[in-house]
């Protein structure tokens, strides 16, 4: 979705190429529109015995596959604020003290970005909630990786295990 007139000065945007790409831009003052990338968070929440938690959607996109639990960071939130409220939002336990970045990743979906967050769940047990269908903890082998919806988590997961790889 691009804009038809310049954010800065109402002026009409034209193609224009840039460093080898096109892009919309302002003639009168030089404004470049670059695309809206929208940024998530999810959490790859890890129980004392070491499987992973995984959520089977109940929303679309991606209904009935599993999934990290995430969403969009708010505007006036931090992305780990935004993790701790997804934990919690979509889990219904408290999101665990310590949480490290696993890493960055992109999403399908254009200009979907997506940071992934770890940390381990002590003694809650995560309950189905409204935006999903089930929530359970998944041994390394069992991971269901033909049934998994977003990118983030299968490449999340990817980077999980190969710097776990120990067991
Ligand atoms: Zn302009």
């Amino acid at each position: 979705m691009t804009p038809k007139y310049c954010a800065n000065c109402q002026g009409r945007l034209r193609k224009m190429s840039l460093a080898g790409h096109v892009r919309f831009g302002c003639p009168q003052c030089g404004l470049v529109a670059y695309g809206m990338v929208r940024l998530g968070v999810a959490a790859l929440l890890c129980t004392r015995s070491g499987d992973i938690v995984l959520v089977k959607r109940a929303l679309q996109p991606g209904f009935g596959h599993w999934t990290m639990p995430g969403g969009y960071i708010e505007e006036d939130e931090t992305p780990r604020q935004a993790v701790r409220r997804e934990i919690h939002e979509e889990l219904g336990i408290a999101a665990p003290q310590e949480l490290s970045l696993t890493g960055v990743y992109r999403e399908a979906s254009p200009g979907a970005v997506t940071i992934v967050y770890q940390g381990v769940i002590t003694d809650e047990r995560p309950h189905v909630l409204v935006e999903s269908l089930n929530v359970r903890p998944f041994a390394i082998s069992q991971i269901p990786w033909s049934e998994l919806y977003f990118l983030s988590t299968r490449d999340a997961l990817h980077d999980w295990i190969c710097r776990h790889a120990s067991y």
